[in-house]
This record gives C-alpha cells, structure tokens and sequence, in this order.
C-alpha cells in the first residue's frame, strides 16, 4: 500500500503506534509507548490505529492509514476530532498488512476533511492480485467527484438501536442535531431497524479472536518476528517465545479462539457466531432497501482517561458497540467530527453505507461537514 502511495508521489512520513496485533480500542494494548489524545493528554486517542488518528489530529501529518477489524480507524477519528473512513470489505488490498480477523480486516484513511480521506482513498482503492480477497471491480477515477453540498434525494436511516443504554447523553444529543443537519441540508430522514445489531459485538468476541488465534499461529519464533533464542530445545523455543512475544490482550484473544474453534465448542460458539453474523448483514440488506445511508453515533462515550479500563476489558470492548456490526457485514463506514462535550472532547457521527457505496458515504459526510464548524477545530497543541 505505501508501494502504491509511494508511486503516486506521496511523502511516507512513518509508522504510527497502535495496539499489538491491532487489538483493543485505546492504544495501551501497544508494545512501545502509550499515545495521548491531543484533545486532552491524561485520555487515549482511541485504538487499535491510535497513533495514526492522534498524529492527524495534532498535524502532525496531513493524512494517515489505519486498519478497522471492529472500530478501530472510527472509533480513534471520533475519539481524535477527524475523519476516518473504513472501506468495503475487498476494496482495499491488505497485502504487507499483519492479519488479525481475516473475514473483517480493511485498510482505510485518516484526514482532517472528508476531501482529503476521499483522495486518499482513490490513491489506495483497486484490485491487486497479491491479495486474493480484493474485489475486481471498477473503482471511481475520483472520489472527491461525488462531493457535493446539498443532500436533496439522500434517504438517510437512523439506527434505532444504537440510541439506547449506554450512550452518553451529550454524544446522543451532538448526534440527534447532526441529524437533523443532514434533514436540513435536503435529505430525507427516516428511523430504522436493525434488530440484530446488538449482538454484533459478542458474534465479533467469537469470530475474530478464532481468525486471530488460527492467525496469529504463525509467529513460532521460525516464520515470522520475535525468536526467543536460547531455548533448550524446539517444543521450548515455540512454548517461550510466544510466551514472551505476545502480550496480554493478545494472549486472551487466542485462548478465547483457540476455545471457540475447539472440537465439542466449535458448533456451540464459532458455528453459531457465523449464524448470527448472517442474520446481522440481512438486517443491514433490509435497512438498504428503504435508504441509501444509515447513521448513529460511532463510539457510545467520547475519549476516556488512560487506564481507566484497562483493567475491564469488556468495558473497553463495549466501545465498538457501533463499529463492530459494520465489519461483520462488510459494509463501509465514516466517522466525523459532529460536536464536543462539555469537556472539549470531540464527538463522532457514524455514516454506514451499501457495498461499494463509498460515493454516498463521501456525499453525506461531506455535505454536513461543509455546513458545520466542526472540521475547523484543532487542539491547542496543533
Ligand atoms: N477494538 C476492537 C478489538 O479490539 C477492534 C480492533 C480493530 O478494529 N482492529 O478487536
């Protein structure tokens, strides 16, 4: 992917920190450092793609690469202030990408503008026959062509579900308003179901730690990375080295997959995950048949302190409540900046669009965005 970007004449500024293995939603999980969000430095920027969103949202750079298995490029652009837009499942090849959930994975970008994620966008869109789940298809010349500033035409639906427990009540009110911006700007707003999307985040605490523990099996101290060297014999070279590589989080994802996959627990867990994950992506087809985009909140609390659930990793999971179903269903998603709290964190509204429907994902996005404030905000230390 930065072969590509590379070609096209863009500057590789670095690597940004993230969670290992692309695990958790505040960037603690990282085996380096730990990121601050530049909207305050005691709170986190959001994860796993932590660095890339605080680095955009600090200027730091201009625009950046993520990747989103359940949230992980929306929830840090919501947590960070910016715009982070994850793909169709296939639009983006993920090749030179560490697989975490191969049936969920994608590659998608940062901007501080819906414009700048759209050409960079373009810049990283198309087949590629090293990834063999990037879809052949036609991909727009252009994205920023489909940004226009008035919505007239739009049917946008509102997940009803998402509006329930466990929303902060300033998020739910910053998302209500943008909603009614979008009904100010032409589009035609309508409630809608989706009954299963609130089973999407333990069908997903299924599924993608069994894709990441059968993943993540490679890394026996002879493929790939970190070796512990002066182990006695083979069995206790694979046994310390994996000891030692992983951290904690990573070692609960694949005792939790390798459980899940296990003979006796495959057909009571992953079977019927994969079930659940099916009745989900139908209630998303429904949806689509009576509007062209859906909208929620992207993360149900806006930046939490570092630490505070660290110690809690549902706590910590439940903020991809929103993003989760997204992935399962392989549907595109945006966040965008929709307002801030009474403590000066940003807030972020979720656009989910129909396969390939990055074109009114981008048109929506951008035409509130144009008709609000927001985007213009930076940190004070930007
Ligand atoms: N926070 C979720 C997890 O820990 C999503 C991570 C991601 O999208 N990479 O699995």
């Amino acid at each position: 992917m930065t072969e590509r970007l590379s070609a096209q004449g863009m500057v590789m500024l670095g690597k940004a920190n993230m969670d290992e293995f692309a695990m958790g939603s505040s960037t603690e999980n990282s085996a380096y450092q730990v990121t601050a969000n530049p909207w305050d430095l005691a709170r986190v920027p959001g994860g796993s793609s932590g660095g890339s969103a605080a680095a955009v949202s600090a200027g730091q750079a201009v625009v950046s690469l993520g990747s989103d298995t359940g949230g992980s490029i929306r929830q840090p652009a919501s947590f960070c202030g910016i715009v982070g837009l994850k793909p169709t499942y296939g639009l983006i090849s993920r090749y030179g990408l560490v697989a975490y959930a191969s049936s969920l994975d994608q590659i998608g970008p940062f901007g501080r503008t819906v414009e700048d994620a759209a050409i960079l966008l373009g810049g990283i869109a198309g087949h590629d026959v090293k990834d063999a789940t990037s879809l052949k298809v036609d991909v727009p010349a252009d994205y920023t062509a489909f940004l226009k500033p008035d919505l007239k035409g739009i049917k946008v639906g509102v997940i009803n579900e998402t509006f329930g427990e466990g929303l902060d009540g300033e998020v739910k009110g910053a998302v209500e308003a943008a909603i009614a911006q979008l009904q100010a700007l032409g589009a035609e707003v309508q409630e809608i179901s989706c009954p299963r999307f609130r089973y999407g985040l333990p069908t997903y605490y299924i599924i993608a730690p069994s894709e990441a523990s059968a993943n993540l099996a490679r890394y026996d101290g002879v493929k790939y990375g970190f070796r512990k060297a002066d182990a006695s014999n083979l069995l206790d070279m694979y046994k310390t080295t994996r000891a030692e590589g992983f951290g904690a989080e990573v070692k609960r994802r694949i005792m939790i997959g390798t459980y899940t996959l296990s003979a006796g627990y495959y057909d009571a867990y992953y079977l019927k995950a994969q079930k659940v994950r099916t009745l989900i992506k139908q209630d998303f087809e429904t949806a689509f048949e009576s509007v062209d985009v859906l909208v929620c909140p992207t993360s149900p609390t806006t930046a939490f302190k570092a630490g505070e659930k660290t110690a809690d990793p549902i706590s910590m999971y439940l903020s991809d409540l929103m993003t989760i179903p997204v992935n399962l269903a392989g549907l595109p998603g945006l966040s965008l900046p929709c307002g801030f709290d009474a403590q000066g964190l940003p807030i972020g509204l979720q656009i989910i669009g129909n396969v390939l429907r990055e074109d009114q994902v981008l048109r929506v996005a951008h035409a509130y965005e144009q008709s609000t404030e927001w985007h213009k905000k930076s940190p004070s230390l930007a």
